[in-house]
C-alpha cells in the first residue's frame, strides 16, 4: 500500500505528482513543494489538512 499526491487532483494547474509508502513521507514532500513551487512560504495546517484529503491510496 502507498499513498500518491497530484496537484491536478487537488484543483492545480501544476502536474506535478509523489508517492510514498505513509501520509507522512507524501506529506513531507508535498510541504516542500508547496514552499518551492508554489511560495507557499509556510504549509499551515488547514492547507497541509486540505492537501492530506486528496491523497489517494494506490
Ligand atoms: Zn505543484
Amino acid at each position: 500500500m502507498a499513498y500518491e499526491f497530484g496537484c491536478p487532483t487537488a484543483g492545480s494547474d501544476c502536474s506535478w505528482k509523489v508517492a510514498g509508502a505513509t501520509e507522512e513521507a507524501v506529506m513531507a514532500k508535498v510541504a516542500d513543494h508547496a514552499r518551492k513551487v508554489h511560495k507557499v512560504k509556510t504549509p499551515t495546517g488547514t492547507i497541509m489538512s486540505y492537501l492530506r484529503s486528496t491523497l489517494k491510496q494506490v
